[in-house]
Parts: structure tokens; sequence; C-alpha cells
């Protein structure tokens, strides 16, 4: 069977800094897998590979069997991006940015409104449709990006800390989306420092240090042994 996401000896050098040192890992489709690691292992720079935001130094990726270098845009057509960052386009209402997006995606005209709209109203936001990025509060934001991502019904949904710093209602809320789409055939690849996150969520988790993989388990099993390199946990 194809995978969902296939790395094999991984590698992102920026000078003398590995952010990527020979990673492999295969995510299977309809998996709901967790990446865990310190700040600095190299979760972020391990998306904007598969992305195509940042050009590997070597090594193979591929998503639903297209490489992410030479079958770019098969592969980045698969995946729905949530970033970490607020990487949105500031100067138009938020239903527009959406809109846009679709376009992008190749998703007709007559089609993407439409797109856009069910999925303000799946992260609960369609009533802020025509307000602007900045006038939405910082958990708004998050569910702002989260829509983004959907608004192409991805195959693949990538969320990079999705809920770090926001409230617990909102944290609940996201779980519950993304729980609904992963039971629905959606493969979800999510980065948390929160153990309990992956715990409530992910089927399964790969510990990530200095840009290599450490170890692959159910989060139950990384929570049993207790784990040295995950010991965020939330409080809710
Ligand atoms: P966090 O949990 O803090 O988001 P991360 O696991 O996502 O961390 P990365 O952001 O991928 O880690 O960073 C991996 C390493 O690569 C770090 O040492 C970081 O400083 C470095 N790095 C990332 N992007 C760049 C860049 N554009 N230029 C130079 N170094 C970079």
């Amino acid at each position: 069977m194809t995978a969902a996401i296939e790395v094999r000896d991984l590698r992102k050098s920026y000078g003398e800094i590995r952010a990527l040192d020979g990673l492999s890992l295969r995510v299977e489709e309809g998996e709901f897998f967790g990446l865990l690691g310190p700040n600095g292992a190299g979760k972020t720079t391990f998306i904007n590979v598969l992305v195509g935001l940042v050009r590997k130094s070597g090594g193979h990726a591929e998503v639903f069997g297209h490489d992410v270098v030479d079958e770019y845009r098969q592969a980045r057509d698969a995946i729905g991006l949530a970033p970490q960052e607020f990487n949105v386009d500031r100067f138009f209402p938020i239903e527009e940015v959406l809109v846009h997006k679709a376009g992008y995606h190749g998703i007709p005209e007559d089609e993407a409104l439409d797109r856009a709209h069910e999925a303000l109203k799946r992260v609960g936001i369609y009533d802020k449709r025509r307000e602007r990025f900045d006038w939405l509060s910082g958990g708004m934001k998050r569910r702002l990006l989260l829509a983004r991502a959907l608004v192409t019904d991805p195959e693949l949904l990538i969320l990079d800390e999705p809920t770090a710093g926001v409230d617990v209602q909102l944290r609940h809320d996201l779980w519950e989306v993304v729980r609904e789409l992963n039971e629905n055939g959606t493969t979800v690849l999510l980065t948390t420092h929160y153990i309990e996150e992956a715990e409530r969520l992910c089927d399964r988790v790969a510990v990530v240090d200095d840009g290599r993989k450490v170890e692959v388990a159910t989060p139950d099993d990384l929570m049993d042994r207790g784990t040295d390199t995950v010991t965020v946990t939330l409080r809710d």
C-alpha cells in the first residue's frame, strides 16, 4: 500500500546546523500520526520539506507516492497545512483568503466560495467571514489556519503545534474537528510538545531529536515508559 508520507534518510543542513540528519519515517494512509520532540528537534523543517518550503539537502521524501521535489504539485495538492506561524494575507476578508487558497489549488471559482464558507463553519468562525485577519483573537486566528488548510479537502492534514498557547476550550474544539476529519479518512500529521495531546489523538507517535527519529510507539507506550524527551504535560 502507498504510504501517506514516506521519507528515507532525509537531510537538511543550514551551514553547520543539521536540522534533519537522516530522518526515516513512514505514515500510513488514514493514520493519525504525532511528531514529538524538543525545541529545535527538526519537526518544522520536516514539514517544510514536505510542503516544498524548504529544499532538502539529501535523502528521499514522498507524499502519497509523489516525490516532493519532482512531483511537487501533486504532492502539495494533497496537503492541507496549518502552520505554526500566522502567515495569512492581512488585507482581505478572511473568506477571500480561503477563496484565493482554493483557486491556487485549482478549485473552480464558483465552488471556491462555498468551500470557504463550509471550512469556516467547520471551525466555528463563519460569522467572522468578512473580517480581516488582524481583527481576530489569537484563538480565532488558530481556527482560521485550520479552515484554510481544510478548504481544499486535503487527503493529508498537517498541523504544526496547532494548540500551542490556546485556551482549554479551543484546544478541545480543535481536537474534536481533527478527530472527526481523521475518522472520515483524512490522514493527519500533528506536531506537539504535549504528550497528552498525542495520547488523546494519535495512533502512533515518532519522537524526534537532533533531526533524527529516536523511536516510534503508541502514545500509551511512551507514557508508560516516561520517555525523557517528552516532558511537557497539559493541565486542564
Ligand atoms: P520547535 O518545537 O521549537 O518548533 P522544531 O522541532 O520545529 O522546533 P526546527 O524549527 O525544524 O525545529 O529547527 C531545527 C533546527 O534547524 C534548529 O536548530 C533551528 O535553529 C534550525 N533552523 C531552522 N530553520 C532555519 C533557518 N531558516 N536557518 C538556519 N537554521 C534554521
